[in-house]
């Protein structure tokens, strides 16, 4: 990576353990005193959030709550969250679900701090100042929303999933617990787990910042580094190591926090480094299909691997070794694209477009949306310009 850099932006502080849900006893008053609760609606009947919610009030602290969350976040959804949050007079978020409930939080507190259209924040660094305080709990292993930057929605009025940006929409806390994913079932955990995959390989071999013309000049913000990397990689092989136990066994609490941290650090490392092609080919091909996002990245990342290869030989070595390869860089580079595949089949990820129900003739659509995600396009490290079609021509085939 050349001269040595380094860069990263969390939260303020990130707590992770089985149990660990406790703090908000106490993280709960110091943020804020009439928190907004939008929950995930499976999460929301849970014995366990009943006990969140009285943790808040015991704190003090009064309490509404939210459960109109829909899965990929449609923008009416947020609407109906911020009316509810105004009424509510809301000093604080807090966030218990899966990455559209977190994301519809970001994007509800930005709006009650700042007004305007949602469409007036889509794309990068167009929040302009803080929002309200926001403590996110994630109950799925796999976005990372709990610590990045991001919210991805899905708006009515466009042919495709659009991402909001911005360093302000880092929550301010993060509480990972393991034990709120236990009642993940298999398809939830695979998607997830096949997203968080996904973050941890595209922030690894995603576009250096030496050859980054956007890091180069006085927007010196973010990219790939050194702790990006070490997140990357602790977090390949914390899922490569959990997610199929936690998908044949959903109460396996040990492969749950494996899974929960590859998760976290996904989020870490990408939240600074960015995702790419993988991310920016599924934003059309989930807008149409309407499959779960994970299951769309994890489908497309084998396909995208192979076509940064050359690229990228080191790093696809090193991928390959988490997940058992032995051998020299070149030889082992050559095996990551099919060993992450073999790897996502076996929790059930489809492996063609065709699996996912996209139609081979809307490939040359799908690559034209995926290119116009421009903050995710041009953080691959092989440009994409032509190779948008080559890699959904591959996934046609299979
Ligand atoms: P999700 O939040 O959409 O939830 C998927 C399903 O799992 C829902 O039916 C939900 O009710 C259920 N569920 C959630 N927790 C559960 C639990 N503990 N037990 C049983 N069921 C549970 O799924 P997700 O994969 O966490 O989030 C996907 C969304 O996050 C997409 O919109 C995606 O684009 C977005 N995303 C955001 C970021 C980010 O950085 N903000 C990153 C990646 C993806």
């Amino acid at each position: 990576m050349g001269e040595l850099f380094a860069a990263l932006r969390a939260p303020s502080e990130i707590i992770f353990g089985a149990g660990q849900r406790s703090a908000l006893s106490w993280l709960g008053p110091r943020l804020g005193t009439r928190a907004f609760i939008c929950v995930d609606p499976y999460f929301a009947t849970s014995e366990e959030f009943t006990e969140l919610v009285a943790l808040v009030e015991t704190a003090g602290v009064a309490a509404a709550i939210f459960s109109d969350v829909v899965p990929e976040l449609p923008t009416d959804s947020i609407l109906a969250a911020v009316e509810a949050a105004r009424s509510h007079e809301a000093d604080l978020f807090i966030a218990v679900g899966g990455g559209s409930c977190i994301d519809l939080a970001k994007v509800a507190a930005c709006l009650l701090a700042h007004g305007g259209d949602i469409g007036d924040y889509y794309g990068e660094f167009r929040v302009p100042g803080p929002i309200l305080p926001l403590i996110a709990i994630p109950t799925t292993a796999g976005t990372g929303s709990e610590v990045t930057p991001v919210a991805v929605i899905t708006d009515p009025r466009r042919e495709t999933k659009v991402g909001i940006s911005s360093p302000y929409l880092i929550p301010t806390v993060a509480i990972c617990d393991p034990e709120l994913t236990l009642t993940c079932p298999p398809g939830v955990t695979a998607s997830a787990g096949a997203d968080a995959l996904s973050h941890c390989i595209e922030s690894y071999t995603a576009i250096s910042r030496e050859t980054n013309s956007a890091l180069a000049g006085e927007r010196v913000f973010v990219g790939r580094g050194e702790l990006t990397d070490s997140f990357a990689l602790a977090g390949i092989s914390a899922i490569a190591q959990g997610l199929q136990r936690a998908y044949t066994d959903a109460s396996d609490l040990e492969a749950r926090a494996l899974v929960m941290y590859g998760s976290l650090m996904g989020g870490l490392a990408f939240g600074t480094a960015g995702t790419a092609a993988a991310h920016a080919l599924q934003y059309p091909i989930g807008a149409m299909t309407h499959t779960p996002h994970g299951v769309g990245v994890g489908m497309l990342l084998p396909y995208v691997m192979e076509y940064n290869r050359e690229e990228r030989v080191t790093e696809l070595a090193e991928i390959a070794r988490r997940f058992g390869a032995v051998g020299d860089d070149e030889s082992v580079a050559a095996l990551a694209p099919q060993l992450v595949q073999d790897f996502l089949a076996s929790v059930g990820i489809p492996s063609t477009l065709d699996a996912i129900g996209f139609p081979t003739d809307r490939v040359g659509w799908a690559a034209e949306q995926g290119l116009a995600a421009v903050r995710l396009s041009e953080n691959n490290p092989r440009p994409l310009a032509d190779g948008a079609v080559s890699i959904l021509g591959a996934a046609a085939i299979g």
